[in-house]
């Protein structure tokens, strides 16, 4: 086992990959949770560690902004400066709870890649000083642009980034929905499904370039909606798998997949996508609704904290009750909680391959 170890902390290069590899052949995904602050971030280490399972954490354009600062004058310098901060608190805090943290940032579409090139510059200079890259993997999703454009642009940021030890996930096909303001819910049914051809594609003009990662649409939605309204085709996955296999003579299942709008998803297609080679689950909406559902009870059962500070009839005082310690860490546990479920959803509880847990 020893050999198959990596240190805790954030995960770049080959180490990223050996992650992956671990993964598929040990039959499990990791979920990839969006975060907003330190309580999201926090929340989502202690529960890999709490979990002994290896985590994604990962950051929206909106997200890293909210990060810096909803106040900050200059909103692109916030998502790139938000970005940054972010990862260097994971850098900083990742190996001290003791699991293996992969540093994402989510969809860029076209008009967002100045964003990715900004932070590419950062985490130039983060290499420079460290000898790591500041991100694992960047997302650029052109899956609304024509495929030539995206796989283009797509090979031009990779070349950047595999100089840095960084990985690229790409889109093809589109997610239905909206993630943080990129997507829509008005497109063609038949572009919710990839074409295994432009998987093969994808895979014959990046890999020679660097690692990539792929989230490969098959019926997907961002969000959750009452059921029904999308049919989930995870075969196509599959399909893709073996098309590259069969016509290009690689090792077995040679795409490393993503599966995005993971929130409310069937178990049974979850575990279907993962047997395809889906090592990464993102999951966003079903932890945001976690962090928020405690508040309600809290205000509830605390009302009097949150009119006044001092109860005015018997002047007993409240600040034990409206200091937001209180109330952020019931927000993180029910985060947690959800979490949790991921871990057993995806199969990687207990899989953590850090060699502090393995210790
Ligand atoms: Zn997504």
């Amino acid at each position: 086992m020893k050999n198959h170890t990596i240190k805790s902390g954030v995960v770049s290069g080959d180490n990223y990959i050996k992650l992956i590899n671990a993964c598929k052949e040990g039959g499990y995904a990791l979920p990839a949770i969006n975060v907003v602050g330190t309580n999201s971030i926090n929340a989502v280490m202690e529960a890999a560690a709490k979990n002994k399972s290896d985590i994604i954490i990962q950051l929206s354009n909106g997200g890293a902004e909210f990060y810096a600062g909803k106040g900050m004058d200059d909103s692109f310098q916030a998502k790139v400066l938000g970005a940054v901060s972010a990862a260097k608190h994971v850098h900083l805090l990742a190996k001290h709870y003791g699991i293996c943290v992969i540093l994402h940032t989510d969809h860029a579409n076209k008009k967002l890649i100045p964003w990715i090139e900004a932070l590419l510059d950062h985490g130039e200079e983060f290499y420079e000083q460290t000898g790591k890259p500041l991100f694992s993997s960047h997302m650029l999703d052109l899956s609304e642009e024509d495929i030539d454009f995206n796989l283009s642009e797509s090979a031009r940021l990779l070349e950047r980034m595999a100089k840095i030890g960084m990985s690229i996930e790409i889109e093809l096909g589109v997610t239905g929905g909206e993630e943080d303001g990129v997507g829509s819910d008005d497109i063609d049914n038949d572009k919710l499904y990839t074409q295994p051809e432009h998987c093969m594609e994808a895979y014959q003009k990046l890999s020679p370039i660097g690692h990539f990662s792929l989230a490969a649409s098959f019926g997907n939605v961002h969000g959750v909606y009452k059921p029904g309204n999308v049919i989930l085709r995870p075969e196509i996955l599959h399909n893709s798998q073996k098309l590259i296999e069969e016509k290009l003579n690689t090792k077995p299942k040679p795409l490393d997949l993503v599966f995005h709008g993971g929130s409310g998803s069937e178990k049974e297609k979850i575990e279907e996508a993962i047997s395809y080679g889906v090592f990464k689950m993102n999951i966003d909406t079903d932890t945001q609704f976690a962090f928020s559902k405690p508040m309600l009870n809290y205000v509830e059962t605390n009302k009097k904290a949150f009119m006044n500070q001092i109860d005015p009839e018997d002047g007993t005082p409240y600040k034990k009750l409206y200091d937001p310690r209180k109330w952020l860490r019931q927000c993180e546990e029910s985060m947690i909680e959800r979490i949790n479920e991921a871990f057993i959803d995806l199969k990687s509880k207990g899989k953590s391959i850090s060699s502090t847990i393995q210790q």
